[in-house]
């Protein structure tokens, strides 16, 4: 099959969807890889990499889109993008299709056939495309808001780890699925004393098997959010109510029961956040400050780390990506009911529920 690689072209948007390592895997597979020049230079890539690994450069945007027969990329396609795709060439990447009604409806028309990276979905309901992106969120929420608690950035000025003869830092991570467990880990590590509360309470007796001695597991509930704030230095969002918006577990009346100078990293802010007074922020501008707390809401925290993050999506899209040119994609989705829940449009008709009915469209 013909792969085309463009550069992404949506604002602060880094990353690229192959690596020279992936090039190799598709062409060792009989397939031929275009890649835009300058593709993955913001990832750490260079056009000699890709060319290397057996890649073919094109100069522009137009050129990858008019060749390649599936098109692989990390977000999905702007406006400017929509002229460009051919009536059944394939698009892997992700969509998020209900929330653009004019994406969805530009998809239809050119009739592409759109495999979304976030419907991607396993036997045990986890989507195997999205966890890397939340296992960087939550690593990265522990370095982000171990910054902002320093004093000259408004924080209480409280080293995470301490020292010796002086006490660590309190994190109190909300939610311990993905990104609270790789937090947790990582605040852990760190040497602080934290507290990870979730309302599945197989989820705390697995996580205290498998955390350390100074990750303290509890119940979440408002009762025990009111009592942990209060000493809490450091605070992540991490909640996620899959398909619904995130619940507001600390309210704006109950920022003043915290510290002056304590840290929120609200990470499900993409889905509201779960601190009432958190709104988006952007890498630029990361952080604002409501009654003393230190609000830091960026919407998209692995943009910040794209050669991580560039590796960590690639190495879960790979393998994806490779059924569908070695089997085309409706053998490839027949075969794998994995690949099949990620159709969400193909032959100008709506194939996922849920996107149809975000737009109230026949499915
Ligand atoms: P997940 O499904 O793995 O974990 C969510 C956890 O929240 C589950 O364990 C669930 O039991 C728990 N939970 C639900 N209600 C709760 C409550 N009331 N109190 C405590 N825990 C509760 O989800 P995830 O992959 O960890 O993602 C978490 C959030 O982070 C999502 O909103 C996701 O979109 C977001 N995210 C944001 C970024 C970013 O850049 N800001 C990046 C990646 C993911």
């Amino acid at each position: 099959m013909i792969i085309g690689i463009p550069k992404e072209i949506k604002n602060n948007e880094n990353r690229v969807a192959l690596t020279p390592a992936g090039v190799a895997e598709f062409k060792k597979q009989g397939h031929i890889v275009y890649v835009q020049a300058s593709a993955g230079e913001n990832s750490g890539f260079s056009d000699k990499a890709y060319a290397e690994a057996g890649a073919e450069l094109l100069p522009t945007i137009e050129d990858v889109y008019s060749i390649a027969e599936m098109i692989i990329k990390v977000k999905e396609p702007i406006a400017s993008e929509y002229p460009l795709i051919k009536k059944d060439q394939l698009l892997f990447t992700y969509f998020h299709f209900a929330s653009s009604e004019p994406l969805t409806h530009a998809m239809i028309e050119r009739g592409a056939v759109c495999l979304a990276y976030e419907t991607v979905e396993k036997a045990d309901r986890s989507l195997p495309l999205l966890v890397p992106m939340s296992e960087v969120a939550g690593r990265m929420s522990i370095q982000e808001g171990a910054k902002y608690l320093e004093k000259p950035l408004k924080g209480k000025g409280i080293l995470l780890g301490g020292v010796p003869g002086v006490p660590p830092a309190k994190v109190l991570v909300l939610g311990g699925g993905i990104v609270g467990t790789q937090a947790a880990k990582m605040a852990a590590g760190f040497g602080a004393q934290v507290t990870i509360m979730d309302v599945s309470l197989a989820r705390l007796r697995y996580l205290s098997d498998v955390m350390p001695a100074n990750v303290t597991t509890i119940i979440s509930n408002h009762y025990n959010i009111r009592e942990a704030i209060t000493t809490a230095d450091l605070v992540i969002g991490a909640v996620l109510i899959p398909g619904a918006k995130a619940p507001h577990l600390i309210t704006r009346d109950m920022l003043k029961l915290m510290s002056p100078g304590t840290v929120v990293v609200d990470v499900a802010v993409d889905q509201g956040g779960c601190i009432e007074t958190c709104t988006p922020t952007t890498h630029e501008n990361p952080t604002f400050i409501i009654d003393d707390i230190v609000h830091y809401c960026v919407a998209n925290m692995p943009g910040a780390v794209p050669y991580t993050s560039t590796l960590a999506l690639t190495n879960a899209t790979l393998p994806y990506a490779l059924q569908l040119a070695n089997k085309g994609w409706q053998k490839a989705c027949a075969e794998n009911e994995e690949l099949k829940k990620g159709l969400n449009i193909a032959n100008g008709k709506i194939l996922y529920k849920g996107v149809a009915e975000a737009w109230n469209l026949p499915f």
